[in-house]
């Protein structure tokens, strides 16, 4: 059986995992950085709605021109469970990406850094050897279109995504509470009207239990329609059910193509994201904003912190896990704090019913447009469920 060597092993090459290995290369360009992924392509199949925040991308790669922006987005508008719209923000709010060209351009910045991906290539198994006395601790099993061989690396980043077996391989608690898993079913709808600048979030406990439901533009009259919901909720329908009732509702002369089905973490990170010589990012650590189940770019920003910390313990001598503990500590104080808070405000929303967000959506229509921030909303909600003043003084205090 074929075996190699490598310094760093990224396993998974989703946004996480390129941009680990971009930013491991570009930390220590002596490094030999191996991407493993197992799909045939990054980026496809396309397993997500694709919306990201303008300011969070453009950290990563440079917007303008760019062929990975399938749209751009001026305005967000919310609808209440009986169809009240608010429109809650306008300027440069963000883009719909189109995945399928978004990986490729990571893997070329990663590959530009000196990163080496190979497609088509899963791990199927990853231990530790202790004893071992030259650093490469960790032997990862894979299976590609050479067949099966392993792979030795000094050190690995785990980017498998939400189904993630890597941190578990490494002795790491990556459990989710079922009531924190949203199930996701979503088609892109073409021929149907909305407004192509805009995204829409739609909740309520007939539109998607637990969740909300999407519409994000891709062009004029095409766009990402899909739905999240917690199954514990579902009364026993899985999303695609409640995603075709949905459509039948809501856009019903809308042709449906490309069918996708996923899962989203809505919790928060996990407890202890280091071990000897491994760190998990992105999905596979949990780092998604639990409000609103969005991880390309907070998984992106992980991944930079990942990829810095392996290079320089690498070049530390000291991969332990008591050196990368600073990895969780950085990330926790970036964003794994705020997702702690935002993970809250989800629980104490969930407490109220569709006739509260109505109610909501109707009062906060009487705000002038120009001041309708979401403090402002939130405000509202306060003084008609004064329950939620707990939540608010942890998240504003
Ligand atoms: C329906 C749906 C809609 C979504 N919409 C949005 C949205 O609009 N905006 C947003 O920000 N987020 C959205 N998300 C979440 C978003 O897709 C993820 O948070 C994001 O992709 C996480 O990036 P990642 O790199 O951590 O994981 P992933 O993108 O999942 O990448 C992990 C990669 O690892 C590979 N892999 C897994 N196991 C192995 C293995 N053993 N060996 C080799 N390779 C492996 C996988 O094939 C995959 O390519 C959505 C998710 C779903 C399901």
């Amino acid at each position: 059986m074929i075996e190699e060597r490598c310094d760093v092993l990224v396993v998974g090459g989703g946004p996480a995992g390129l941009v680990a290995a971009r930013e491991a290369c570009a930390a220590d360009p002596g490094l030999d950085v191996l991407v493993l992924e197992r799909d045939r392509a990054v980026g496809a199949p396309g397993r997500c709605g694709e919306g990201v925040g303008s300011k969070g991308v453009s950290e990563f790669l440079d917007p303008a021109g760019a062929s990975w922006i399938s749209r751009r987005i001026t305005k967000v508008i919310f609808w209440a469970p009986d169809g009240t719209e608010v429109r809650v923000a306008e300027g440069d709010v963000g883009y719909i990406l189109d995945r399928t060209r978004f990986e490729p351009a990571l893997a070329a910045e990663a590959g530009r850094e000196g990163a080496e991906l190979r497609t088509g290539t899963e791990v199927i198994a990853l231990t530790r050897d202790a004893a071992e006395a030259s650093g490469y601790q960790w032997i990862a099993r894979v299976r590609g279109p050479r067949g099966e061989g392993f792979v030795r690396a000094r050190f690995v980043i785990g980017a498998d995504g939400v189904e993630s077996m890597v941190g578990r391989w490494a002795g790491l608690d990556t459990r989710v509470p079922a009531r924190d898993m949203e199930s996701c079913a979503q088609y892109v709808v073409s021929g149907i009207e909305f407004d192509p600048d805009a995204i829409y979030l739609h909740f309520g406990d007939k539109v998607a239990p637990g969740g909300y439901a999407w519409v994000f533009p891709k062009g004029v009259g095409v766009a990402n329609v899909g739905l999240g919901i917690v199954a514990l909720k579902g009364a026993g329908r899985p999303a695609r059910e409640w995603l075709h009732s949905y459509l039948d509702d809501y856009f019903p002369t809308g042709t449906r193509t490309g069918y996708t089905v996923g899962g989203v973490i809505v919790h928060t990170t996990v407890k202890r994201t280091v071990a000897d010589g491994l760190i998990p990012c992105g999905d596979a650590a949990h780092m998604i904003n639990p409000l609103s189940g969005g991880g390309i770019v907070t998984g992106m920003k992980a991944a930079r912190l990942a990829g810095r910390h392996a290079a320089a313990a690498l070049a530390a001598h000291d991969t332990s896990a008591s050196r990368l503990q600073r990895y969780h500590e950085e990330w926790m104080s970036l964003l794994g704090e705020d997702h702690e808070r935002f993970y809250r405000i989800k629980e104490a929303l969930n407490k109220f019913d569709d006739d509260f967000y109505n109610r909501l959506a109707r009062t906060v229509n009487g705000i002038a447009p120009d001041r309708r921030t979401l403090g402002r909303v939130f405000a509202q909600a306060l003084i008609q469920h004064p329950s939620l003043l707990p939540v608010a003084a942890r998240y504003f205090v």
